[in-house]
């Protein structure tokens, strides 16, 4: 039996389970209680001069502190935003428009957040926008990246660490490296990585990456951008000087206590972390092929080093039952994300699954895994799908 620290001890079988934490995680109660005194107590606002804004300044700087250390980069080059796609918008148009970047190149797997933000650029005529070629599981052809490049020297790039759908991990490394040779911009959306794998600033070639804390049990509507130091780009929102005139407006202060509280307990137990929710994955896949007939993996989700450890993005064959696939989840109390390749019914389209060519006849969900799930959890939720396949086909 797999254990952590985190995951209920209780021996009762679960009778619901949530499986999309990556849509957003629960809160971690030590992260509440960090945060629980800047909602209480420290009301000051951080611009305030007064000894009410300096003690709640000096905890927006300690955060900040932690979080550049937990990433190895320096404070400076930290700005708290709203979230993932805050810190996203502002590397694609503050870098784009502030350089004068005139091509971007990003993939049609990476989340909305990236992509209709540089298809916006795009609209505006500020920016041509190619994109790269991939095979059908997702695997990005660096070969094409290399060309277009080659091609647009000085473009802004935007490609993901791990896709939100379907697990992918990109080499970052790689790409960075390519970016390097022919002096492009490099924007990494590690949204679905932050607090799950060690990333090393001082290691990867980036200019930008983003985090956001309600993906690592922090709280929701807080994020942060990394913005390497001597790298320009102009403030996405007007206003005020806080974020040194990166980002106006008060900042969320017990949000940037809990983020940086988050990342904290999320770095200092990865590598457990890592082991116990990749057993529940392999359970999954498992417990799924011995259950469904004909089930299989969309993109690289099944594969262990090629996918991030807390995403499998399941097909289940053609059935009249696919329509329904995650309402009829929900019913029996097992909550995930889905997404076929067809944009009809309860699964909504899904732009990544449409990319990869899949069928749309074929169910697709998405069960997305924390610390805080079980073994019991797995098997219950299998049992709940299996359930409802073997109506349909007996
Ligand atoms: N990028 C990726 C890969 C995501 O998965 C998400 C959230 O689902 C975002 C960006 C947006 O983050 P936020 O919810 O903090 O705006």
């Amino acid at each position: 039996m797999l254990s952590t620290p985190d995951s209920p001890a209780s021996a009762a079988a679960p009778t619901a389970a949530y499986f999309d934490n990556a849509a957003t995680t629960p809160l971690d109660p030590e992260v509440l209680e960090a945060m629980l005194p800047f909602m209480r107590e420290h009301f000051g606002n951080p611009s305030s001069i007064h000894g009410h804004g300096r003690k709640v300044r000096a905890a927006i700087e300690n955060a900040r502190k932690t979080i550049a250390h937990l990433v190895n980069a320096s404070p400076a080059e930290i700005s708290f935003t709203s979230g993932g796609t805050e810190a996203d918008n502002y590397a694609a148009f503050g870098s784009i428009r502030t350089l004068g970047l005139k091509h971007a190149v990003t993939s049609p797997l990476e989340h909305h957040a990236v992509l209709h933000a540089l298809q916006a650029l795009e609209k505006s005529g500020e920016i041509r926008l190619s994109y790269v070629r991939h095979d059908e599981q997702g695997r990005l052809n660096m070969a094409h990246l290399d060309e277009l490049l080659g091609a647009h020297p000085r473009s802004f790039v935007s490609l993901m660490h791990a896709n939100n759908e379907i697990g992918n991990l990109n080499d970052i490394q790689t790409i960075g490296d390519i970016c390097q040779r022919h002096d492009a911009i490099f924007h990494t959306d590690t949204v679905q990585t932050m607090g799950h794998y060690q990333l090393d600033l001082q290691q990867l070639k980036v200019h930008f990456l983003v985090g956001s804390a309600h993906k690592f049990h922090g709280p929701k509507g807080v994020g942060f951008l990394y913005r390497r130091s001597g790298v320009q780009a102009e403030p996405l929102i007007y206003g005020g000087a806080q974020e040194r005139n990166v980002r106006a407006g008060t900042e969320n202060v017990y949000g940037i206590v809990g983020l940086a509280k988050a990342l904290e307990i999320a770095s200092s137990h990865m590598a457990d972390h890592h082991r116990y929710v990749q057993g529940l994955k392999d359970r999954f896949i498992t417990r799924l092929t011995a259950e469904i007939e004909d089930v299989a993996f969309n993109g690289c989700s099944a594969l262990t080093e090629e996918s991030l450890y807390t995403v499998l993005n399941v097909s289940l064959p053609p059935s009249e039952m696919n329509e329904m696939l995650l309402f009829n989840l929900d019913i029996n109390h097992v909550s995930v994300s889905g997404g076929s390749a067809c944009s009809s019914g309860a699964n909504a389209g899904s732009h990544v699954l449409t990319a990869l060519g899949c069928d749309p006849g074929r169910g697709a969900i998405r069960f997305s895994m924390s610390k805080y799930n079980t073994e019991a959890e797995v098997d219950f939720a299998v049992e709940q799908l299996a359930r409802m396949y073997r109506k349909v086909t007996a």
